[in-house]
């Protein structure tokens, strides 16, 4: 039988605090990581796959992303997406875009029917609406508290997101990340997850999602600066953990998701969790929101 290479992880954001109960959102993952498992055994493309998944991770209302997304400072939920294929280098983004159910799939939308690589706020709006995207009809019901978040966090600097990184069996990479960004942000603030290189990186050797405060992985160069290492000879773990020290010296904590051409897994982060799950063609799956 054809021994056939995939591997897969997805991240539900690093804001995940200590001491409360994740055992929902650890079950959906868990759920969800069998679910691109049958399908990357399947030989779906691993670009599917992501776009897929993070659409789930939209759509439950148990992440900051999609659904379960907060208002900003002005009381508007302004949403963050981006997709990108390794093999092709193509990849799409919409930034502060408000009320849409799928940014992720408007996202890929962009990469696949427009020369662009991003677009925001009304403009991005007016193009998911001519795509005929879902729009939510009633945002006050719409939205809801996800798992882990308390309304007093609604007021502090709470932050999540959510992505998954994939390698399918015919050795293509795909990233992909949505956020609702971090709780009470200014109107029109645009964090990393919208952002090629930052937030979303994938290429012919490695896949890469970002959680985090954005403002402290943008200016540590984020998913590219790990790609770049590890093309350079870096081992994954070593490249991850220089981008994450990086965001430490800044002030900064989050996690990263990434897999390479080989099959290769790394979830790390120097937050106090990150709610995340992996299954690989050779390890056992994992699933975990605490301990390294
Ligand atoms: N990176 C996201 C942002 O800054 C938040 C997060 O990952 O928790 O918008």
């Amino acid at each position: 039988m054809l021994n056939k290479t995939w591997a897969m992880a997805l991240h539900g954001g690093a804001g995940a605090v200590a001491g409360r109960d994740y055992a929902e959102t650890e079950h959906h993952l868990e759920r969800l990581a069998a679910d691109c498992r049958t399908r990357l055994e399947d030989d779906a493309p691993a670009l599917d796959v992501v776009e897929l998944a993070v659409r789930e991770l939209e759509s439950c209302g148990l992440y900051v992303a999609g659904r379960g997304s907060a208002p900003n400072s002005a009381g508007h939920v302004e949403l963050d997406a981006s997709i990108m294929d390794g093999r092709t280098r193509e990849a799409g983004a919409v930034a502060a875009l408000r009320d849409f159910a799928s940014p992720v799939s408007v996202a890929r939308r962009v990469m696949q029917k427009t020369p662009h690589v991003l677009l925001a706020g009304p403009g991005a709006a007016a193009f998911a609406r001519r795509e005929g995207f879902t729009e939510v009809a009633d945002p006050t019901n719409w939205y809801r508290l996800p798992v882990g978040v308390t309304i007093e966090d609604v007021d502090g600097f709470a932050h999540g997101t959510v992505g998954a990184v994939a390698l399918d069996t015919s050795g293509a990479l795909a990233a992909a990340t949505s956020t609702g960004g971090t709780f009470g942000k200014l109107e029109g603030r645009v964090g990393d997850t919208p952002l090629i290189g930052p937030g979303t990186w994938a290429d012919d050797d490695i896949a890469i999602s970002c959680t985090g405060i954005g403002e402290h992985i943008i200016r540590s160069g984020g998913a590219a600066a790990i790609a770049f290492r590890f093309r350079s000879g870096l081992a994954l773990g070593d490249a991850v953990d220089e981008m994450l020290d990086e965001v430490a010296r800044l002030g900064g904590d989050g996690g990263i998701i990434a897999v390479t051409r080989s099959g290769e897994i790394a979830m790390h982060y120097n937050s106090q969790g990150m709610k995340r799950a992996s299954a690989s063609s050779s390890t056992d799956p994992v699933v975990r929101t605490f301990e390294n």
